[in-house]
């Protein structure tokens, strides 16, 4: 098939050089095929062109001249969509990775950080200052995709999810316009990014809102995987009221080849307590105290240390370039038929990358309504990933079975929608399930502010008509 960039005027192509600052990649251009990629080795896409933006103008030259063409616009932020949303054949990538500008102001305990930036870079910059906000647990996802869908990690139960910490967003609309987004000004905007990812424009850069939070006491525990249902169900019982400094999740994980894990048990199977404690350090065993006399322990890696150590932990199990296949379910219970169901699939976890994580949404999470924002499942108590990373694609199969058959298991104990951004590119008849209670609101305000669907590479949100 000739892709639809072969046929790109070249006199666009010229135009589009001609203005902007940073990259534009075209099929030829040796760098092409570095560019297309993103972090999903499944996915395998022939953009028409990909655009490595400098700065908002650039971002500008390309939604407009995305528009004039009428090609579809991927937006590429850390490109962590397993799905592969940041790239797409035919479309025109406005590739933000090389925006990383990030401003912490140390007096309004705020930042400004660009759409390019991973929570990496956006740790980085807010440790020097003592300061933090939820971001993702694995340090090379980006803030954009994260923050638009929701942003779950380990200070969701003291601060919300990232979303809940957005101040402003400065925004390139479908029409090329630029206009800032927050509570004072279109705000209708601002209620639909926080949550409707990327259907309503191109996210140049982010304002939050910071805490002091610097070191932390945290790691993981591992149980056998016998007493997964007990862990489980101590989990389900401390978490719901636990103090609010306190980040934890429940994982299957193979334990890798680590010093803190006992040699002869390298490559077993365990249930897992990954947790974060950014309250005072002399109370954090006290908080860790239910997970430890739930099971024995066999093996553990919890002490104090930097947030953003927390926060690239486990970066080593997920190094770009695997395979992803993921599902994802709402939780408002783990009752006994969901533990079952995760005691029939969690102990086959096929490989040391893949794994499953039940987080908590509540504490702070739930001090903001279920409509306030377009999240649209503030009224879960938990968001299910069961998340396939393997890194043979002859592996695929069988990892993607696995993943589905895991899912098919949880359904009947699960709300009928997932988290956007755990969820999978075959999940396109979930949208509606997945916005849950905001859907209508968030397609009456697509027809306003992206009419022709200019952004519908992502979990998509067709224009009301
Ligand atoms: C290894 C790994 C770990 C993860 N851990 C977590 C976690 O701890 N918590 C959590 O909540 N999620 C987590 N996720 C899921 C993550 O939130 C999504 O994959 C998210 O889309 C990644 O954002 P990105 O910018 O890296 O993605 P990209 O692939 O760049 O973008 C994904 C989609 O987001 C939108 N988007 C991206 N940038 C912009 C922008 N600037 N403006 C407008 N729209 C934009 C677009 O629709 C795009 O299609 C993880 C994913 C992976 C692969």
């Amino acid at each position: 098939m000739i892709s639809r960039s072969l046929q790109m005027d070249e006199k666009v192509i010229a135009g589009l050089k001609s203005q902007v600052r940073g990259e534009v990649i075209t099929p030829g251009d040796d760098r092409y095929d570095g560019a297309r990629k993103v972090y999903n080795a499944m996915i395998d896409k022939r953009p028409a062109a990909i655009i490595r933006c400098a700065d908002v103008a650039d971002v500008i030259v390309a939604v407009k001249t995305a528009g004039a063409e009428g090609l579809a616009v991927a937006i590429r932020g850390g490109g962590h969509s397993v799905p592969g949303f940041g790239t797409a054949d035919d479309a025109l990538v406005v590739d933000l990775g090389r925006m990383k500008g990030a401003r912490v102001d140390p007096t309004s305990k705020t930042i400004r950080a660009e759409g390019g930036c991973t929570w990496g870079d956006f740790n980085h910059s807010t440790y020097a200052f003592g300061l933090a906000t939820t971001g993702g647990i694995i340090s090379t996802t980006g803030i954009a995709g994260l923050t638009l869908g929701g942003g779950i990690g380990h200070l969701t139960r003291g601060v919300g999810l990232s979303m809940d910490n957005l101040i402003s967003a400065d925004v390139v609309l479908a029409d090329g316009s630029f206009v800032n987004a927050s509570e004072m000004h279109n705000s209708d905007l601002f209620w639909a990014l926080r949550g409707g990812g990327g259907n309503f424009g191109v996210v140049t850069s982010f304002q939050y809102r910071l805490h002091e939070v610097k070191d932390i006491v945290g790691g993981v525990m591992l149980f056998e995987v016998e007493d997964a249902p007990k862990v489980l169900r101590a989990y389900n019982k401390y978490i719901a009221d636990a103090p609010r400094q306190l980040g934890a999740f429940f994982a299957w994980q193979i334990a890798p080849p680590l010093p803190f894990i006992p040699k002869e048990r390298h490559g077993d199977t365990f249930c897992a307590i990954v947790m974060c404690w950014s309250g005072q350090p002399d109370q954090a065993n006290k908080s860790f105290l239910p997970f430890r006399e739930a099971a024995h322990v066999v093996a553990e890696f919890v002490g104090p240390m930097p947030y953003p150590a927390l926060n690239s932990m486990f970066d080593g199990l997920v190094p770009p370039g695997l395979q992803h296949y993921w599902k994802a379910v709402f939780v408002r219970d783990l009752t006994d038929g969901a533990i079952e169901a995760h005691m029939k699939f969690g102990p086959k976890v096929p490989v040391v990358n893949s794994t499953i994580h039940i987080y908590p949404i509540n504490g702070a999470a739930h001090d903001v309504g279920p409509e306030a924002t377009a999240f649209g499942h503030r009224d879960a108590k938990f968001a299910t990933v069961i998340a396939g990373m393997w890194p043979d694609p002859v592996q695929n199969e069988a990892n993607i079975r696995w993943v589905k058959d895991y899912y098919a298991a949880l359904l009947p104990h699960s709300e009928r929608g997932g988290y956007i951004n755990f969820a999978a590119d075959d999940d396109a008849n979930r949208v509606e399930a997945n916005f849950g209670r905001n859907f209508d609101k968030l397609r009456k305000l697509k027809a306003r502010y992206d009419p022709s669907n200019r952004f519908r590479i992502n979990q998509n949100i067709k224009p009301a008509s």
